[in-house]
């Protein structure tokens, strides 16, 4: 018997006039992260998204997990294509969904043909396929209202569909749909969550990770690989961009008041990467900055931060608590990563005592001490640029 993937893609389905862009944008991600587990046909049919494996023993089960990270499929099923026959028809509904069965206690058919050629209509066909169901498996119970399992059976135009309740996908738009975005990234637990996060409307990501050696090691900086192949894993290659910051730090530790230091290492920091992201083409900075988290995310710090920000700086987790956060990264599979005891540059020469209410003023007068335009320029000439990309490892 042949199995297909039938997507339904969720939030696509509203976007009206440019829907068909979307849709596409979605099947060409699909057909390249299927690339390296099965050659399959992919095409549109009426808002269903249909995956027909071309080869004799497909691994539907690693296909399955791949569509699972694509953003854009809202939900999916896997469903086996059988011919339009009712006696072929009786015995797959039986036999396709046997493991299921046995493990439910109730359940309903739901019938639709859009081949309206097909001998009987769609309660007829529930009907009759309902009782094969009941005489095979005598502990099940029809429920219309709330089953524990709906059979879904599509006649469609080549093959009868039969499958059970949805997976949930992602969600989310197509990577590609919404333009591209550069992640400050850090070796900690909120960083990867807000990448994935904007993964998810479409932004394809670009990353930039601020290294202070000899203060920082190379392990901290393989961390960062480590967690951008996880997110990679859901939004496609990413640029990595690492720009030296040691003399940065240096130079703010020995010419500016101590507790300003931190805001003013942000305020260098999201220059930096404004000026990367503009190279690059990309329109917004991301970060994983969390209202009241430390000292440099009060209110004032984060005006301070965003007073030289020339594109629009988004920070997905602005409202959410650490634990909320915690929960996203351990279903990304980065929470592991991200707990590994390694320096971030964050952590070297930190005040003790930080102001909380900086003014963008007196930042302003203590950064007269920095040739802030030299550092930025020199940082940016000075970045290791890598492509990561995990996104197609089975
Ligand atoms: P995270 O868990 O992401 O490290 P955090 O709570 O430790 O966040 P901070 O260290 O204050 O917070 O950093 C806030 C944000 O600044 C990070 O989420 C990240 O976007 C950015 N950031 C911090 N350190 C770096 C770095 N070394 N390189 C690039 N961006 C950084
Ligand atoms: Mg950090």
């Amino acid at each position: 018997m042949k199995e297909f993937i039938l997507i339904k893609n969720g939030e696509i389905a509203l976007k009206g006039l440019n829907r068909g862009v979307f849709e596409d944008a979605l099947v060409k991600n699909i057909k390249r992260r299927l690339s390296p587990i099965l050659k399959a046909n992919v095409t549109k049919s009426q808002s269903t998204i249909m995956i027909e494996p071309l080869e004799e023993n497909p691994d539907m089960d690693s296909a399955v997990e791949a569509v699972k990270r694509i953003f854009g499929i809202a939900g999916f099923s896997r469903a086996a294509a059988c011919e339009k026959d009712m006696d072929v028809m009786r015995e797959v509904a039986v036999s396709y969904l046997a493991d299921t069965f046995r493990e439910v206690k109730t359940f309903k058919v739901e019938a639709r043909r859009s081949d309206k050629n097909f001998p009987l209509t769609s309660p007829e066909l529930a009907r009759e396929l309902g009782g094969e169901i009941l005489s095979n498996f005598p502990h099940l119970r029809v429920d219309v209202h709330n089953p524990d399992l709906v059979v879904n059976v599509e006649v469609r135009e080549k093959y009868t569909f039969i499958h059970g309740n949805q997976i949930k996908g992602a969600g989310g738009m197509p990577v590609g749909t919404s333009g591209r975005a550069t992640i400050m990234i850090s070796g900690g637990i909120d960083s990867p969550v807000a990448a994935w996060t904007m993964a998810k409307r479409g932004l394809v990501l670009d990353a930039v990770h601020f290294a202070s050696p000899p203060y920082t090691s190379q392990r901290a900086e393989q961390k960062v690989h480590e967690l951008l192949g996880k997110v990679s894993k859901y939004s496609g290659a990413i640029n990595l961009m690492v720009v030296p910051f040691t003399e940065i730090q240096e130079h703010i530790k020995d010419d500016c008041p101590e507790d300003l230091f931190t805001i003013i290492m942000r305020r260098m920091m999201m220059r930096i990467a404004v000026e990367l992201a503009k190279r690059q083409g990309s329109g917004a900075i991301i970060t994983g900055e969390s209202l009241a988290q430390v000292a440099s995310q009060t209110l004032l710090a984060l005006g301070c931060t965003d007073a030289v920000a020339t594109i629009p700086v988004f920070r997905p987790l602005i409202g959410m608590d650490k634990l909320e956060i915690i929960d996203i990264s351990r279903k990304i599979d980065t929470f592991d990563i991200s707990i590994q005891p390694y320096e971030d540059c964050c952590t070297v020469f930190t005040p003790k005592h930080p102001r909380l209410r900086p003014t963008v003023d007196e930042v302003i007068d203590a950064e007269k001490a920095l040739d802030v335009d030299g550092l930025v320029e020199e940082a940016v000439n000075n970045v290791k640029i890598m492509v990561i990309d995990n996104s197609l490892d089975v």
